[in-house]
């Protein structure tokens, strides 16, 4: 019997009945040819289905996605704010949509300005001497960057200088993107506030150090209270600051790292700058510099080729910097993603967009005070766009981050950041953004206050959430090890649970 609340949802390969067709092909007015049979498949058992079936099931396994249209989304460090429909509208425009990138720079002088100007509001936002819009996203950034330090240090005839010092707050991807650019890692422990610690980091510095990778604020949600001696101290002995500027989401408009003395620093634009991500991209990461290290930008740069009178605009075109590390993307970036970030910028103009940090540090400061008796703070700070909290207590050792992420599910809420940063036991790194309002903050903040509750009272109810989700708890460890991404008629028997998931 089914019941009408809880119908079992079918997978697409048993809706499909044999001889049913989404479109009817008209018969072919040209000879038929045989194809080789080496490209001709018998076991491609393709699902026989209508074009509403097809619509509804793939309508409905889109309802079952958490989005930022459909509810809170406070994943810390990934900054999921809204992203405004007008963006959309932008990037649709056909004059941007259509154009190929190999079109004589003459028919796309359009996309070129807004490029060049995109190029000089990040170098205003990040106090930066230089900006390429090269990177396709953060990471990418981040490689751009170190690469660009050793190809300096290396002009200079300096080459024994190997290493890239990085707290041991950092995202993962900063000793990730370290080790690709062929340099070697030291890692710096954080003091009893969540700073670098910086008697460590005096006496790391050396004729070795490449440079320090830093983000701030840091991954902890907290400014560094020390930045300006941790920046001297590093160009003290002759390495540079590479800037993780994922975290800008809490700066724009207060602080420029150029002014900070940062020689390079990556934009996340899909993050700060609002376009949709979460779902693997495209994302952007723009690399802005400072006058040292011009030269070594990636190629190529949107230039003004000849400055015209008044009324006319004037011709861009590109450039290639004199050291350059080369290129890092095919063609000109993730342009679609620049067309957005360049709506959002000049929607909110400088203002709008010192307020939207504003506004994040706030939200964020509101909804930690709401919840800070409740749970343990590894560091009793006021934070920035961001924080972290202990999702354990002593006298309930069974409850652990986990359990709580779950049970927010089942309040409709996507969880935090699980787990990171590794320095704190337990944690939730919570990120609400700007854009939420104070109503959706306090409906939060009173989940995680009745979980804290329950996880005292009644813990069996946070170990077995989330209970009203489609799927429950899902073994994510076969999950990685065991990947399958193809559906096939065998499904839901597939993998075998007794394989064997290293094999
Ligand atoms: C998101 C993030 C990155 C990486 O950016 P991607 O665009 O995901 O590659 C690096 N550092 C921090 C702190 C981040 O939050």
């Amino acid at each position: 019997m089914i019941s009408p609340n809880k119908r079992e949802e079918p997978l697409v390969y048993e809706l499909s009945r044999p001889g049913r067709r989404g479109i009817q092909f008209p018969d072919p007015d040209v000879p038929r040819t045989k194809l080789p049979s080496s490209l001709l498949r018998e076991d491609l058992n393709l699902p026989e289905i209508t074009q509403l079936d097809a619509v509804r099931h793939f309508q409905r396994l889109s309802q079952l996605n958490h989005s930022i249209d459909s509810g809170f989304y406070p994943l810390g460090s990934c900054t999921m704010k809204y992203n405004p429909r007008v963006n959309e509208d932008a990037a649709r425009i056909p004059g941007f949509l259509y154009t190929h990138p190999l079109q004589d720079t003459n028919t796309v002088q359009g996309s070129l300005a807004l490029m060049h100007e995109l190029q000089e509001w990040l170098k205003e936002i990040g106090g930066f001497a230089g900006v390429s819009l090269q990177p396709a996203a953060g990471a990418h950034g981040e490689l751009s960057g170190i690469l660009m330090i050793r190809a300096y240090h290396l002009a200079r005839g300096d080459k024994g200088r190997r290493k890239i010092l990085i707290p041991d707050s950092a995202h993962g991807t900063n000793p990730a993107s370290t080790t690709m650019s062929g340099l070697e890692l030291i890692e710096l422990p954080s003091d009893k506030r969540g700073n670098v610690d910086v008697k460590v980091l005096r006496s790391a510095c050396s004729e070795n150090v490449a440079g320090l990778m830093i983000t701030n604020p840091n991954t902890l949600g907290l400014f560094e209270e020390h930045i300006e001696e941790v920046v001297d101290i590093v160009h003290d002995c002759g390495g540079l600051i590479y800037g993780d500027g994922a975290n800008m989401n809490a700066l724009t408009g207060i602080v420029r790292p150029g002014d900070l003395g940062f020689d390079v620093m990556h934009y996340n634009l899909h993050k700060t700058f609002s376009t949709p991500h979460g779902g693997g991209g495209p994302g952007s990461g723009p690399v802005g510099v400072s006058e040292r290290l011009m030269d070594f930008l990636p190629d190529p740069l949107v230039t003004i080729i000849e400055d015209s009178d008044e009324d006319e605009p004037p011709l861009y075109g590109f450039k290639t910097p004199p050291k350059t590390i080369g290129r890092m993307k095919a063609f000109n970036g993730q342009f679609g993603t620049l067309v957005r970030a360049y709506a959002y910028i000049r929607a909110h103009g400088g203002d709008g967009l010192r307020g939207n940090a504003e506004h994040a540090v706030l939200n964020a400061n509101y909804l930690l005070s709401k919840v800070r008796d409740a749970y343990h703070l590894p560091f009793e700070r006021t934070c920035l766009h961001e924080f972290v909290i202990e999702g354990r207590w002593r006298d309930v050792p069974n409850v652990h981050a986990l359990d709580i992420s779950k049970r927010l599910m089942d309040y409709g809420f996507h969880p935090p950041t699980n787990y990171f940063p590794l320095i704190v036991k337990e944690a939730l790194m919570i990120e609400p953004t700007e854009t939420e309002s104070r109503e959706t903050l306090d409906a939060f903040a009173d989940a995680l206050l009745e979980i804290a509750a329950a996880a005292h009272n009644n813990p069996d109810e946070l170990r077995t959430a989330p209970q009203t989700t489609p799927v429950g708890r899902i073994d994510e460890v076969r999950a990685a090890r065991n990947l399958v991404l193809c559906c096939h008629t065998q499904y839901p028997s597939n993998p075998d649970p007794s394989a064997d998931p290293e094999s």
